[in-house]
This record gives C-alpha cells, sequence and structure tokens, in this order.
C-alpha cells in the first residue's frame, strides 16, 4: 500500500543485488522465524523446498520461544543461510515469492520507523549495497518525502509519538533535525561537529534531568551562534587529544567485544588486517609501541584518505541518526548519543589499523570495514548498552570523556 513516507534519497535507488553481493544478508545471523511464518513452511508442498525446509527449521526452546521469536534456521558450516542457492539468491523467495518471507528476512537491510503519523524509511550500511549507495555520495545524504510503497511484510522497528509532551518526546523534531545540521557541518572536522552535538545534547539532558521546560528554540540558536564564533570554534579545536587515553580504551571495547560470540568471514578479514596495520598478535593491554603505530598510521596513512573523504564518516553518522529515530528517547538522550559516538570511535580505530596494514585506504577497503563492522557489531542488541554500562562502571561517561574517545589527532601538530 503507498504511503506518505520520509527517506534518504538514497532508498530510491536501493535494490538487492542478490548473488553480486560480495556478502549475504544472513551470513553469521541467527535467522529468526515468527509462528506464522513457521507453520506455513511446514505445512509447503513445494517439492524443491519441502524436505530442505524440514531439515533446517529448529523450534526455539520453551521458555524462550515467542510468538515472533517462534522457531529458526540452522545455519550452514559457512555460517550462511541453508535455504540460499548456489548463487546466492533466497530459494524461497525464488520459489514462493517476496510475500512468503520472515518479516525479518522481508525487511532486511531496511529500517522501517513510524514518526509523527508518518513511515520512515531507511537502511543499514551492514548491507554492502546499502553501504555504496548512503556513505560514498560526496554531496552528503539528503530527504525526501514521498507516496511509496510500504510492504505490509516489513516489520516497524520503531514507533515514535511526538506528540508526547510528558516524557519530552515533542522535543523528537528539533532535536534531531539540529543534530544532523551539526553533523553535516563542513565548515568544521567532523571530529569537532560531534564534540559540539555533545555538547548540546547534554545540554538538553541537564535541563530534562532538571524538570525544566526546555526552551528548544533558546538552545538551537544558542549552538547556531557558536557555531560560527571563532573563538568559540578554536576552543573546540584546541582541546588537546590524550591518544593513549584514546586508543586504550576503545581497545578495552573491542577486547570486551571478542569475548562475546558471533562474527563473519569479512568481519575476520578486518580485524586480522587491523593487527597487522598495529602490528601486535592480540588485541590485549595495550603497549607504548601500539600508541605510538597508531598515530604513525594515523598520520601517514589514514589522514590523507579521510581529509579528502571525510564525508564518508559525516554519512555514517547521518544515516545512523536517521535510522536510528535518533533521539528515540528524550529521558536518556545523552545515553543515545554516546552509543553513536562508541560505533564512531570503533569504526575509526579500525580504520586507522587497516590503512597501516594496506599503506593506504581506498573507497573498497573502507566500504568492506564499515559494512563488517556494522554487521557484526551493530546487530547485537546488547552490545552498545553492555559498552555503555562499561563506561558508567569506569566512570568514563561524561561528554569530557566520550570527547576523547572521538577526537581526531591533529596532523599539524607535533606529536612526539
Ligand atoms: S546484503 Fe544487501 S545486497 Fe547483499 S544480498 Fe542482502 S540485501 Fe542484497
Amino acid at each position: 500500500m503507498n504511503e506518505n513516507t520520509l527517506m534518504p534519497s538514497y532508498m530510491k535507488q536501493f535494490s538487492c543485488i542478490g548473488g553480486d553481493c560480495e556478502d549475504t544478508c544472513c551470513a553469521g545471523w541467527k535467522i529468526t522465524l515468527n509462528k506464522e511464518v513457521y507453520k506455513e513452511y511446514k505445512k509447503t508442498k513445494n517439492l524443491k523446498l519441502k524436505n530442505k525446509l524440514k531439515n533446517s527449521m529448529r523450534m526455539e526452546t520453551e521458555g524462550t520461544k515467542t510468538k515472533n521469536d517462534y522457531a529458526y534456521f540452522i545455519l550452514d558450516d559457512d555460517k550462511k543461510c541453508p535455504m540460499l542457492t548456489s548463487e546466492s539468491w533466497c530459494s524461497i523467495q525464488q520459489e514462493l515469492g517476496e510475500g512468503a518471507l520472515s518479516p525479518t528476512c522481508a525487511t532486511y537491510p531496511r529500517v522501517l520507523n513510524h514518526v509523527s503519523e508518518q513511515f520512515e524509511l531507511s537502511a543499514n550500511v551492514s548491507c554492502p549495497e546499502i553501504a555504496r549507495l548512503a556513505l560514498f555520495n560526496e554531496k552528503g545524504i539528503d530527504f525526501e518525502q514521498i507516496d511509496y510503497e510500504v510492504s505490509g511484510n516489513w516489520s516497524l522497528a520503531r514507533l515514535i509519538n511526538t506528540n508526547d509532551t510528558s516524557n519530552y518526546q515533542h522535543l523528537f523534531w528539533s532535536v534531531r533535525m539540529f543534530s544532523i545540521e551539526i553533523t553535516q557541518n563542513r565548515k568544521l572536522e567532523l571530529c569537532n561537529r560531534l564534540i559540539i552535538l555533545g555538547l548540546f545534547i547534554d545540554r538538553i539532558q541537564k535541563e530534562i534531568d532538571a524538570g525544566n521546560t526546555v526552551d528548544i528554540e533558546t538552545i538551537v540558536a544558542d549552538y547556531r551562534n557558536k557555531m560560527s564564533d571563532v573563538g568559540y570554534i578554536n576552543a573546540i579545536q584546541n582541546i588537546a587529544v590524550n591518544t593513549d587515553v584514546q586508543v586504550g580504551i576503545i581497545m578495552e571495547i573491542l577486547q570486551f567485544r571478542h569475548k562475546q560470540s558471533a562474527t563473519s568471514k569479512r568481519y575476520d578479514q578486518v580485524f586480522n588486517e587491523m593487527k597487522i596495520g598495529y602490528g601486535v598478535e592480540q588485541i590485549d593491554t595495550p603497549s607504548s609501541k601500539l600508541f605510538e603505530t597508531y598515530k604513525q598510521n594515523f598520520m601517514v596513512y589514514y589522514a590523507p584518505y579521510m581529509n579528502r573523504h571525510e564525508y564518508v564518516l559525516e554519512n555514517y553518522i547521518v544515516n545512523t541518526i536517521f535510522s536510528k529515530a535518533f533521539p528515540s528517547d528524550l529521558s536518556i538522550i545523552f545515553k543515545e548519543y554516546t552509543a553513536i559516538m562508541i560505533y564512531y570511535a570503533l569504526m575509526k580505530i579500525h580504520l586507522v589499523g587497516v590503512a597501516g596494514c594496506h599503506n593506504g585506504l581506498d573507497h573498497d577497503i573502507v566500504l568492506r570495514t564499515i559494512q563488517s563492522i556494522s554487521k557484526t557489531m551493530e546487530h547485537n542488541a546488547h552490545f552498545a548498552r553492555s559498552v555503555i554500562d562499561l563506561l558508567e562502571n569506569n566512570k568514563f561517561n561524561s561528554l569530557a570523556h566520550i570527547a576523547t574517545l572521538i577526537k581526531d589527532i591533529n596532523v599539524t601538530t607535533n606529536i612526539t
């Protein structure tokens, strides 16, 4: 059914490239089936699918089984969905049509939100084709409101009621639009835009925590003025970078991630290249040699690419703000900002390491790195929450600390 839908313009160009895709949607994931789809698959009369489906589906155990999380596919030895053809197309879609897919498979890589009585459609950069369309547009991500056919089989990720004043959610549009405006302000380096974004979000969080009526127009006007105030910008630019602390904390987050399961071959390749780039066998306690290698890689191999293509990471942040419907919960807006900054910091530390391995970066390397990190980490629902807990437990969760995580080395200063 056609719906008035807000979306980034790149969505109009997206269609799955199936067998030509360098990854597959489901590699390494748990592919869940709801009760209705499971029952339909069980009674299929399609001779090509019947036995395969019977042997590949398992019911969730009693106690964990819900209507939406009712069964799953057992992945093959390559951690791929057993229903993929040898050309990597989905055999269920080929044989029974898109309407027969479970909502999880039908929706991916799309993200469907419902905000202020209208649908919003975007997509995850964990899909290589979306990463190509969303990240590598030099002009930046823009948005359109169009009449679009929204499938009834797509699952809704978030429902946001922006009329609710009791929990400050009425501030949603002003905060989100200004957050995107700050992120796309190319007069400043991206890391400095993200610090100003943090200052803006921190101010709102403090007003909310104090139970104040938030005068959002005044706050937005104040930060817009600050962004054209040379003294203010200089002060942000001159915040000192403690690279050793930055690298140490992000490496700790990485170690924490590696204690959890679920990865993918593409991410394993990126992880190994990062270790080669840093000259280490394992990501364990960072040494002074690793700190030095980080600084050299950053200046010699990472910065030359990023100075010309910083829009790639800008597009990543803008896409994340939109697809996660930031701020989806104003009462914890600073935590939501922190989660986005953690992913940004993780992307950067991988890219700096991988740049060292390849003696530089190009679009293909950057795409593979961002896409595989997104797939391995952003799709793990508990990961960001656990990292925020980790930062809170170590009292490393103030804006000053988050700024330490995201600030770039100034390549014009002498770092020795
Ligand atoms: S990851 Fe994207 S392009 Fe690749 S098969 Fe899945 S939807 Fe298609």
